[in-house]
């Protein structure tokens, strides 16, 4: 199996479409890649940011739900997100977060990397990593979180025996695997029963693991079939392919191939910049953008 098994994106919950595009662009400076509607609730906006050609590995996904409570993080959900940037540039990101009011703890020591904590608009807990090996840029890269497994050695050998995590390291309290090919890496709590995660703005909806192809994306899915879980069909997500299912922890993985990308429906030096529908919704695009919350301030 050409396995790969990295993170391919992140999908979060918020409540503020506006919001969420100035912290997630202004601050954190990324890109917006994609702008599209929740695809099973399409007066949703579904809004991805990554870096500026959207690779898979670099995604962060929202769906601003505008009505939607704040939750809390909890068991059966990743409770943090961790994002990279070169250890040295640790100083300009904590005098730029001061500067754009944003309140950071640390930073501290996790696995002999600084860590700076602070959240996003909406209550998520953010982990800027000072981590060896990133390429200095303009944003930082998604490296990891820290998953809150109801089951943490369950959770464990799944990543480790199906996926090939490799075991990284140990603190107290949090276990960390690598995954497969380096660079990222996943922490895993262990530090006795929480209580359920919450679900609202500010938590984590979904990790998404990278697979390279549709052949990869069927053999993974027999193999959560063989492990006892219970995969969903594949999907067409129209920028990747997918498989979702219900780790034995509690938190809800998806498995997308990294085919076929974002430059599948508008050019690829002008992602982000217009609303993308599949074809599908296309017949239903004025009803749909009239029912949109809008992604621009008020006045
Ligand atoms: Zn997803």
């Amino acid at each position: 199996m050409k396995q790969s098994f990295g993170l391919h994106h992140v999908t979060m919950l918020s409540s503020d479409p506006v919001e969420t595009l100035r912290f997630y662009c202004e601050v954190l400076r990324l890109h917006l890649v994609k702008r599209t509607v929740n695809f099973d609730a399409p007066d949703i906006h579904h809004l991805y940011f990554g870096d500026r050609d959207g690779r898979p590995g670099t995604l962060l996904t929202f769906f601003p739900f505008t009505d939607a409570a704040r939750g809390h993080a909890g068991g059966g959900a990743a409770a943090a997100l961790s994002l990279a940037i070169p250890a040295e540039a640790m100083e300009d990101w904590i005098l730029h977060l001061a500067e754009q009011g944003i309140d950071t703890f640390g930073p501290s020591q996790r696995f002999g990397e600084p860590v700076l904590r602070f959240e996003d608009p909406f209550g998520l807990a953010l982990d800027l990593v000072g981590r060896e090996g990133v390429a200095p840029g303009p944003h930082p890269v998604l490296a990891g979180a820290t998953l809150a497994s109801q089951a943490p050695d369950a959770t464990e050998a799944l990543l480790v025996r199906l996926m090939g995590y490799e075991p990284a390291g140990e603190e107290p309290g949090l276990r960390r695997l690598a995954a497969p090919g380096g660079g990222q890496t996943l922490d895993l709590a262990r530090g006795g029963a929480l209580p359920p995660v919450e679900p609202g703005a500010g938590t984590v909806h979904h990790l998404a693991f990278r697979v390279p192809d549709d052949a990869s994306l069927g053999a993974i899915r027999a193999e959560l079939l063989a492990w006892g879980l219970d995969p969903t069909p594949v999907l067409d997500r129209r920028y990747f392919r997918s498989v979702y299912v219900r780790e034995p922890g509690g938190i809800l993985f998806e498995f997308a191939t990294d085919p076929p990308g974002f430059a599948i429906d508008e050019p690829a030096d002008r992602l982000g910049t217009g609303l993308q529908l599949p074809p599908e919704l296309e017949p239903q695009r004025a009803a749909i953008e009239r029912r949109l919350a809008p992604l621009t301030p008020a006045g």
